[in-house]
């Protein structure tokens, strides 16, 4: 069965404006109107090397289509959605919420199809039409909370598509792996009192938000375990990262036992990003990709659905993202990383390894599944 694979021209159409980076460009305070640090080119770029290297054919692309009311109003409050609308509807576009989350104009209905497209991936996931799947959405999704965008994210796709798959497709348990660098605060805040929804996030210490995400914040209520948290030092690479995911991430999800695994892709802890200060390489993310493949397979069916979150270096994410829809789709295309060799071989360094070590005592709080609820 082929990898399903979902994208829309307008994902690249929605305008961040000319930010200086992230900031609001400000002639008056001396910023000097540029480009959004998150503009369209790295996933337009994605795309076209997914195309262009072969892949494409391989996949089965699935039709995209606009979240419906009642989709966003199971994370979203009301006040949330008609305030993007709102927005969205200005002829110079607006915020989302927290002042570095540009909403263009007609970006509530390009927001609406990124969620609602990863709803139909998951749906053809589950329904067994596809093997697996990603999502190349924009705008991303992981830090926009219930009430407010944040950090770049209109509405949060990974958290409709979990609601979705529990109260539409009827799988019981979800565990979301946020491989973002950034924390993936607003997916934890949604899911953090419920035990039915695991968050893990690696991501690096103290970057974005700020003070959101250590090694103590573990859920609420009858959540408590089921929100894990691995904040790496900056200049985790390869090996941390690999290491991470044997002692944490593969026994968290072995002890949850989830019928769904859905990954927060963000690409932003490449070695050449402007964001973040991590140094993987596309290497990385195809064995990353390679683990978590075999666990869907192990736990779920193989029921292991990917969607785009951050990632911002045009000229190096597209080929971390071709190698992990290689991965997914067991199809490896011609096409090699040509800065193999232009990064050292980093190794597993003692801090790296006593936060790993530590985040790992934590997998003991997530109960075990009584049973395998989804046949
Ligand atoms: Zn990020």
């Amino acid at each position: 069965m082929p990898t399903g694979y979902v994208h829309h021209p307008l994902f690249y159409w929605h305008d961040t404006g000319t930010s200086a980076g992230v900031v609001p460009a400000d002639p008056s305070a001396g910023i000097q109107p540029f480009t959004h640090v998150e503009s369209a080119d790295a996933k337009r770029r994605s795309h076209e090397l997914i195309h262009t290297s072969g892949l494409l054919a391989t996949v089965k692309v699935i039709d995209p289509r606009e979240a419906t009311m009642d989709e966003l109003l199971r994370v979203h409050t009301s006040d949330h959605i008609q305030h993007l609308q709102e927005q969205s509807e200005l002829p110079g576009g607006g915020d989302a919420g927290d002042g570095f989350s540009p909403v263009g104009r007609g970006s509530y209905r390009i927001a609406r199809l990124a969620a609602g497209s990863l709803v139909e991936l998951v749906t053809a996931v589950t329904e067994g039409t596809v093997s697996n799947g990603y999502a190349l959405l924009r705008p991303p999704g992981h830090h926009a909370t219930a009430d407010q965008g944040m950090g770049f994210c209109l509405i949060n796709n990974v958290a409709i598509a979990a609601r979705h798959a529990q109260e539409v497709l009827g799988l019981a348990r979800v565990a979301v792996v946020d491989l973002d660098v950034h924390h993936g605060n607003g997916t934890q805040s949604i899911f953090y009192g419920d035990p039915s929804v695991l968050t893990i996030s690696i991501h690096q210490a103290n970057c974005f938000p700020p003070d959101s995400g250590g090694l103590g914040d573990n859920g609420l209520g009858d959540g408590v375990g089921y929100a894990l948290n691995i904040p790496l030092p900056a200049g985790t690479g390869h090996a941390g990262y690999l290491h991470t995911m044997r002692e944490v991430v593969l026994p968290a999800l072995d002890r949850f036992d989830p019928d769904l695994i859905l990954l927060s892709a963000g690409f932003d802890a490449n070695v050449f990003e402007p964001m973040a200060r991590q140094m993987l390489i596309a290497d990385t993310y195809r064995e990353m990709t390679r683990l978590l493949v075999d666990a869907a397979e192990r736990l779920c069916h193989g029921r292991l659905v990917s969607a785009h979150e951050g990632g911002y270096n045009p000229w190096y994410v597209p080929f971390c993202v071709l190698a992990h829809v290689e991965q997914l789709s067991g199809h490896r295309t011609p096409v090699v990383d040509p800065y193999v060799g232009v990064v050292a071989a980093d190794h597993l360094l003692p801090h790296q390894r006593e936060v790993i070590e530590a985040a790992a005592q934590l997998v003991a709080g997530i109960k075990p599944a009584p049973t395998n609820s989804a046949a």
